[in-house]
């Protein structure tokens, strides 16, 4: 369900701003019908997408920049991410809600209070952080140190204990050091990130960094430190798989298995794909998995029940 177009950021390695334009929110009672529409014609999960979800800003239609120039009341009345969230909790209490993307540096406390108020939240995050860096995050125009990623994590870890939280990194950005490079691996290390999508630095035509940087890292070096991050992701995704080991997970079944046809597949809140035994159930189903093996991105169980949570 899409609730943003555009973006107002001008992170330097990213063409959004050029190619979608000046952010924009769309109107929440629509994305109410939207999500009461959706359910009542049996989806059991939806995700609220924007580029960057977090800047949310509706106060009766027009750019997300001319907020300051908005009336009193609209001002007054204006609704949220964090708002927007509740809504959408409480207009479908059953109906699983995931949202994507989130930029760190607009993900509010707010924000992470309504997903811990409401339990049809799922609870994970993708907060895509790109370098653990201060030099090159501010190479990157991303407007957030280390320090305050880190206490964004602690404030997350405090109000949901049990939530994912997985990331984009980028390998080899300009004038990335070693040193800068250690950085990242260092603030992995501290989140212990359940997933993340890792990529080498490409220039993408139109982007302020391919206008403005040279693309200096060479080639085997970003490699190099691409397959660190991976393997150090591997090891993390691996300790966050264990942790499940058992005890008892909800899950939504969405299809069959890919390796056999006996067994159902589906996600948990956090995003983690769990496979286990058909039983009675079917697609569609909320159950409880109790988790009795996994490997580094799959956890491996048996379904105990329909979860109340139907
Ligand atoms: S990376 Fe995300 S926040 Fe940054 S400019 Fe692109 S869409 Fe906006």
């Amino acid at each position: 369900v899409s609730i943003t177009r555009g973006c107002d950021n001008m992170c330097t390695f990213c063409v959004v701003p050029f190619t979608r334009g000046r952010e924009r929110s769309r109107d929440p009672q629509s994305i109410l019908e939207e999500i009461n529409d959706l359910w009542a014609r049996g989806f059991k999960e939806i995700t609220l997408l924007g580029q960057n979800v977090d800047s949310y800003l509706w106060y009766g239609g027009g750019l997300k920049k001319d907020f300051d120039k908005a009336s009193d009341i609209q001002k007054a009345t204006a609704v949220n991410f964090a708002n927007l969230l509740d809504m959408c909790a409480k207009a479908q209490p059953h109906m699983r809600i995931r949202f994507s993307t989130s930029n760190p540096q607009d993900l509010t406390l707010d924000v992470i209070e309504t997903m811990a108020k409401h339990h049809n939240i799922c609870k994970h995050i993708h907060l895509p952080v790109q370098s653990g860096s201060n030099r090159i995050l501010k190479a990157m125009n991303r407007l957030h140190t280390r320090e305050e990623y880190f206490q964004l994590i602690d404030n997350i870890k405090r109000l949901i204990p049990d939530c994912a939280i997985s990331h984009d990194l980028i390998a080899g950005f300009p004038t990335e050091t070693e040193q800068d490079h250690q950085d990242t691996l260092s603030l992995m290390d501290y989140v212990k990130y359940n997933f993340g999508y890792m990529f080498t630095y490409s220039e993408r035509p139109g982007t302020l960094a391919e206008r403005k940087m040279e693309d200096d890292v060479p080639e085997d070096v970003k490699k190099r430190r691409l397959a660190e991050i991976v393997q150090l992701q591997r090891e993390h995704s691996e300790i966050r798989t264990k942790q499940y080991l058992n005890t008892v997970v909800e899950v939504l079944i969405e299809k069959e298995s890919k390796k056999s046809n006996k067994e159902w597949s589906g996600r948990t809140s956090q995003n983690s794909v769990a496979v286990f035994p058909k039983a009675q159930y079917n697609i569609g189903d909320l159950v409880k998995v109790k988790i009795t093996d996994c490997t580094s991105a799959t956890l491996i169980g048996e379904a105990i029940g329909l979860s109340d949570n139907q």
